[in-house]
């Protein structure tokens, strides 16, 4: 039996469902603060990711699905969209309109990850881009919708993570402190993390394992660092989510696994999840667009895991939709008269199923049921129909091309 790629899932249609609700709750309320939808191929040039994302981030080191285009170009599936909407950003010469440029997606992306319960190597992300400013207002505007698109979504309560990188100007003297005390502790960091204290110091406080999360507890932070315009910003953030009554936590352990960001970084936990916790984050990218050959643009945004948002929610399945009408044959002269009369039920707004399996007439009402038709209409050769109320049982003739009105004026 051939089977779907590990990491990968099929989405069942009780699961669309559920999908079809959350993708029409976060549209309402991105688009009631002036975002709107944008998509983007679902590959691009490797080149993108590798100068987008960062050469030294795990997702351009190990993760990326790449391959060649018969061209002799490298493409790859996209893992993460802020590089594409950047790039798309600058392709259409949106800096002409007027700023922020304020988008979302709702797109799969791919990593080639160690599958585990919230961690795919297909999966899909809600996100939200502000591309042209630099407003902290944004910053915070931004954390508050993400919180919004969580509780629509009936994630439950989460914790907020908030943190700022500074600026790369004022990170230089910082990484260079934190390269110190890195190699004065190199001993008891993991291998992975000592090969990388030159190219990504940053990430050993994202590593898992004892020994260097016991080192960076004592390590220096950025946080303590920050100076005058960045501090300031900072301080501007909190006092907007502190006004808006959000809460959150000062982290400033929190790294997220991509290169481009600038001051403000946060993320929101879930503790109905595992050991993949983070439903969603994002922060403040404001050279991403520079890097990528733009106009010199601030920007900032999220990404939130629609699968973890379901994981966490308690939300059944949905169930199928109602069906008004299952219109049954009585005997097979009766198949043109019954395959008008479901289009003409539909057509007058009417869900209706047609018997399409060939089944008794005994066989088709016990279909109806399990279906949870609300009437069957039966027909036959002549010009009438038997008009079936399963929830009464009641059953009564009624000119065919009545049929419509009757179930109309029975559930108006
Ligand atoms: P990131 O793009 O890494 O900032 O991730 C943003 C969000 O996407 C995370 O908070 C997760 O909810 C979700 N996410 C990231 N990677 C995966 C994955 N491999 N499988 C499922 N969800 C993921």
């Amino acid at each position: 039996m051939i089977q779907a790629p590990r990491g990968t899932f099929d989405i069942l249609p009780e699961d669309a469902a559920r999908r079809a609700r959350l993708e029409g709750e976060a549209a309402a309320i991105l688009g009631a603060a002036g975002y709107r939808r944008i998509e983007t191929p679902t590959f691009e040039a490797t080149e993108l990711f590798a100068r987008g994302v960062g050469e030294a981030t795990d997702i351009v080191r190990k993760e990326m699905y790449s391959f060649d285009d018969g061209a002799g170009r490298s493409m790859t599936l996209r893992p993460e969209g802020t590089a594409p909407v950047c790039r798309a950003y600058i392709e259409h010469g949106m800096h002409k309109l007027p700023q922020p440029v304020k988008l979302w997606y709702l797109s799969s992306f791919f990593r080639a990850e160690a599958p585990q319960r919230g961690r795919y190597r297909q999966f899909w992300q809600i996100g939200a881009e502000a591309i042209g400013s630099a407003a902290p207002e944004t910053d915070a505007e931004l954390i508050v919708l993400l919180a919004e698109v969580l509780q629509a979504a009936g994630v439950g309560d989460v914790e907020l993570h908030l943190s700022s990188l500074g600026t790369p100007e004022a990170r230089v003297e910082y990484r260079e402190e934190l390269k110190r005390y890195l190699r004065a502790h190199e001993d008891r960091l993991s291998p992975e993390v000592r090969d990388r204290i030159d190219a990504n110091p940053l990430r050993a406080f994202d590593a898992k394992d004892r020994a260097t999360r016991e080192v960076m507890q004592s390590a220096p932070t950025l946080l303590e660092r920050l100076e005058g315009e960045d501090a300031e910003h900072f301080a501007r953030v909190r006092a907007l989510l502190d006004a808006a009554g959000l809460r959150y936590e000062l982290d400033p352990s929190l790294v997220r696994g991509l290169d481009y960001y600038t001051r403000t970084l946060y993320s929101f936990e879930s503790p109905r999840l595992g050991a993949q916790s983070e439903v969603g984050g994002g922060g403040r990218y404001d050279r991403l667009i520079e890097q990528l050959e733009g106009p010199p643009t601030p920007a900032s945004g999220w990404a939130a895991g629609v699968e973890r948002m379901l994981l966490a929610t308690e939300l059944a399945a949905a169930p199928p939709e109602p069906v008004d009408v299952f219109v049954a044959v009585a005997d097979a002269a009766g198949t043109g008269a019954a395959f008008a009369l479901a289009q003409d039920a539909r057509r007058a707004g009417l869900s209706a199923q047609l018997e399409l399996a060939g089944r008794s007439l005994k066989g088709q009402l016990r279909h109806a049921d399990r279906i949870g038709a609300r009437y069957v209409a039966i027909v036959g050769e002549d010009s009438h129909a038997s008009l079936r109320d399963m929830s009464s049982g009641e059953q009564r003739e009624v000119p065919r091309d009545a049929v419509i009105a009757a179930i109309k004026e029975a559930h108006p």
